[in-house]
């Protein structure tokens, strides 16, 4: 794993080491991105707000009801403005979204978290995985590749990922069923366990083929720049939500 070069401009932070025809953002917290604890109205300005900034209109963004599960869709471009501005009609119970077209901006809503952008370079094809512990537990990334490959014909050596911004193993506590649930990045001092989201989807992804020194980690933890990014941990409910999104151009 290698730490991504970011480029920070007002309202995102861009991935600086994407490929040239792919653009890769995540959001800060001035503006909450996401479905919740919001009106839909103001959803709708936030998200237009970004969108401007990088040239780009709500009616090529596509959104996910997001769940927690290891579903995995595939964006056509039917798909361009759903979820954009309501969320019944963001695409069902998905995690994971990839495509091969270009100009449809996929993205994720997440606060602690981590986004996944992979891409793949020679097929040109684009995804964004939404992976919190659950859908790690399930090997969302795996998947979501092993679809690649099966649909697009990806080969894991052409893909480079790059992690969004997470709650990290400096702040994330979890119970003891965690031993259970991951035999790696589990780190343990004194009574208390903590977890290591970016490591376990790092491995998963080497498992899957991907070379090591093709994953970028951004490195930002939610939790201890919670003045930059919203933490589910750190807010609770009243948590906003920061946006990852990727196009292809
Ligand atoms: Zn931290």
């Amino acid at each position: 794993m290698q730490r991504a070069i970011l480029k920070q401009s007002g309202l995102f932070y861009q991935f600086q080491n994407a490929p040239k025809n792919i653009n890769a953002i995540f959001t800060n917290r001035e503006l909450n991105l996401g479905f919740v604890n919001q009106p839909e109205s103001l959803m709708k300005d936030n998200r237009q707000c970004v969108l401007s900034r990088l040239n780009l209109k709500l009616e090529q963004l596509v959104c996910l009801q997001q769940v927690h599960a290891d579903n995995v869709y595939i964006a056509k471009k039917d798909d361009k403005g759903r979820g954009a501005v309501r969320y019944t009609e963001a695409i069902s119970e998905t995690d994971a979204v990839i495509t091969n077209e270009k100009d449809i901006a996929l993205s994720v809503f997440t606060a602690d978290c981590l986004s996944v952008f992979i891409i793949d370079k020679k097929k040109n094809v684009i995804a964004l995985v939404h992976a919190g512990w659950k859908s790690t537990k399930k090997s969302i990334v795996k998947k979501t590749i092993f679809i690649m490959h099966q649909v697009f014909e990806t080969q894991p050596r052409d893909i480079a990922v790059f992690f969004g911004p997470a709650i990290r193993k400096c702040c994330y506590e979890v119970g003891e069923e965690f031993l259970n649930y991951f035999k790696r990045g589990i780190t343990r001092e004194k009574d208390k366990i903590y977890l290591d989201l970016a490591e376990i989807n790092s491995w998963q992804l080497k498992e899957s083929g991907v070379p090591e020194n093709n994953i970028f980690d951004s490195g930002i933890c939610t939790s201890c720049q919670n003045d930059k990014f919203f933490s589910y941990r750190r807010e609770k409910e009243s948590c906003g939500r920061q946006m990852s999104l990727v196009i292809m151009k």
